[in-house]
């Protein structure tokens, strides 16, 4: 069957001799792996729309009984050019492509993920400041849409509802229940992690905010540490494919 899709290149790997096969997310089908035939020839009708967080429409040859389909066409839908141009956009954006190669399952059609990740590398393509946000946004919010989602509003121990008063200036996040605790049930738990109050009231504010306005959030150094190690310590104890992303060691050594 030809097929049509929107989709964005998440990695290509050099195939054989002259091919290469490309992992997509796409629009109609989820994760999906094909083969183009010919790309790695300068002369490849593919020409550069093969790259990483390439935004395309793609025509292809599906059968439900390959595992690896054939891709016919590809075409830049919007070029995002100043990600390519710019090494911290480009570890950024590579992190947000390795989390979904990594993390997702092949063949589960989700539009929203699609939505969020077309959405969040044209804002990273355009923003001027404060570019980690655009990924912490983008985790918290494809792990909401896998079901993982991460309760700000209240303990999750006794259900009381945050505010100044209950909790304190390093607050107790627990891994397997996804959540914080208030400052009294912190005091009998066990096995959590504690961060900052700074970096609970930073990624509570960055889950509430709207697209648009995340970047204008300045998050000191040591709060987005703290934001990566909360957000991969909580993937790593529900998801078995969570690593570390080699894309974000680059972008720490760039700052
Ligand atoms: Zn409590």
């Amino acid at each position: 069957m030809l097929t049509k899709t929107e989709a964005v290149v998440l990695k290509a790997m050099k195939y054989r001799e002259t091919s290469k096969i490309v992992t997509l997310y796409t629009k109609k089908f989820g994760k999906l792996n094909v083969v183009a035939k010919g790309a790695m020839l300068t002369t490849s009708k593919f020409g550069a729309s093969l790259e990483p967080m390439s935004y395309i429409t793609a025509v292809l040859y599906k059968k439900e009984t390959r595992e690896l389909q054939f891709l016919s066409q590809a075409d830049i839908v919007k070029p995002f050019l100043q990600i390519y141009s710019d090494y911290t956009k480009m570890t950024i954006g590579l992190s947000i492509c390795e989390t979904l190669y990594k993390l997702i399952k092949f063949e589960e059609e989700n539009q929203k993920i699609f939505n969020l990740l077309v959405n969040v590398l044209d804002k990273l393509n355009e923003a001027e400041r404060n570019e980690i946000n655009l990924l912490w946004f983008f985790l918290v919010h494809l792990l909401e849409e896998i079901g993982f989602k991460i309760n700000f509003e209240k303990c999750v121990l006794c259900g009381e509802k945050f505010t100044d008063k209950n909790l304190s200036q390093k607050v107790a996040f627990l891994n397997d229940k996804g959540g914080f605790l208030c400052s009294k049930c912190e005091a009998g738990a066990t096995n959590f992690e504690t961060y900052s109050i700074a970096t609970f009231k930073s990624l509570f504010w960055i889950e509430r905010a709207k697209l648009d306005n995340v970047t204008n959030l300045k998050i000191p150094r040591n709060v987005n540490l703290e934001i990566q190690n909360l957000l991969f310590g909580y993937m790593k104890t529900h998801i078995e494919e969570a690593v570390d992303l080699k894309s974000l060691e680059i972008y720490h050594k760039l700052k």
